[in-house]
């Protein structure tokens, strides 16, 4: 690795802050205070798995940045500011983490259509059968729409009249399902506003935004493990439903199942992400825009973005 510096007639711009560093006597910048080598300086290397750089192979790329990211040291070692900043695919890639997040918002709602059916489909047999009134089945269908019409659908999805609770007017469980999504979806960029406002005490305040992008995006896919939980949820309703002790003891899944687990396991789980997103922020912090007091920065930042939710929260309350 050559430390020589080198030719004075190229430009060699901070890849940080973007402050000329042709001439310096050696690669770090006086600008923001990031340490490189000429080396990286100079050469346009790509990363060896990273989805910006390799549209030749889109899901293997997506996949191995995604788990990459699982181990942040290693990740953010290998991950270099010099590294060339590809805009579109980075916004490509934070889009698909958008829509699998999404994806477990379907998946809870498709959970609760299967329930939903199940519980209709029951109460429709307990009504008396007035088989040939249209009136009377008309006002069946509204009570109990058959499941698969459009109108089932809605109900699934739309609150119950007398929860008076709901934000959104959705059914009480989608819609927490949604705000949740919704939470992790933002956490990052509540996180990148707030180092923001803190840039100039961390004299990064000439860190190009795209590099900041960047930081949160590779943080914040650590929220598209968030399906898991769907997934979680959905094996123990299976598992419940197909369990022999409950098929002859006559217990339903509803039992056993109750929602408060439901939102509980939810909550927990984004818990976790929230910390290993805040784990893998630090590292960033630490190796990638090689600020000094980054864990005591990247804890500060979580309780502003904490705090920020709780303000938002007392507003609805
Ligand atoms: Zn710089």
């Amino acid at each position: 690795m050559s430390e020589t510096p080198p030719d004075i007639s190229v430009s060699i711009p901070c890849p940080l802050c973007e402050y000329d560093m042709r001439g310096l006597p050696e690669p770090r910048c006086p600008e923001c205070g990031a340490r490189f080598t000429w080396k990286e300086l100079l050469e346009d290397r790509p990363h060896p798995y990273l989805f910006e750089h390799h549209p030749e192979r889109n899901v293997v790329a997506f996949l191995r940045t995604a788990l990459g990211g699982l181990r942040p040291l290693k990740f953010w070692k290998t991950l270099r500011p010099t590294h060339r900043i590809v805009a579109r695919r980075l916004t490509w890639y934070w889009a698909i983490v958008c829509v699998l997040m999404a994806s477990s918002v379907l998946g809870i709602y498709g959970l609760h259509c299967v329930q939903l059916a199940d519980q209709i489909a029951r109460a429709r047999a307990s009504y008396p059968a007035v088989f040939g009134d249209a009136s009377y089945r008309q006002l069946l269908d509204e009570i109990a729409p058959q499941p698969g019409s459009m109108a089932f659908f809605r109900r699934a999805w739309l609150s119950p009249r007398d929860t008076t609770t709901s934000i959104l007017g959705l059914d009480p469980r989608i819609e927490n399902a949604c705000i949740c999504c919704v939470i992790l979806l933002l956490w990052p960029w509540l996180t990148l506003a707030s180092l923001a406002t803190l840039r100039i005490t961390l004299r990064r305040a000439n860190v190009r935004r795209a590099q900041l992008s960047r930081v949160v995006i590779y943080c914040g896919d650590a929220f598209l493990w968030m399906p898991l939980a769907a997934l979680v949820i959905l094996a123990v309703w299976v598992w419940n439903v197909f369990d022999v002790r409950v098929a002859t003891t006559g217990r339903r899944w509803a039992a056993l199942y109750p929602n408060e687990l439901e939102e509980w396991f939810v909550g927990s789980f984004a818990a976790l992400l929230v910390l290993v997103f805040a784990i893998r922020f630090g590292v960033a912090l630490r190796r990638y825009l090689q600020l000094r007091h980054a864990v005591s920065t990247a804890i500060l930042l979580q309780i502003i973005v904490l705090l920020t939710y709780a303000a938002i929260v007392s507003q609805f309350g």
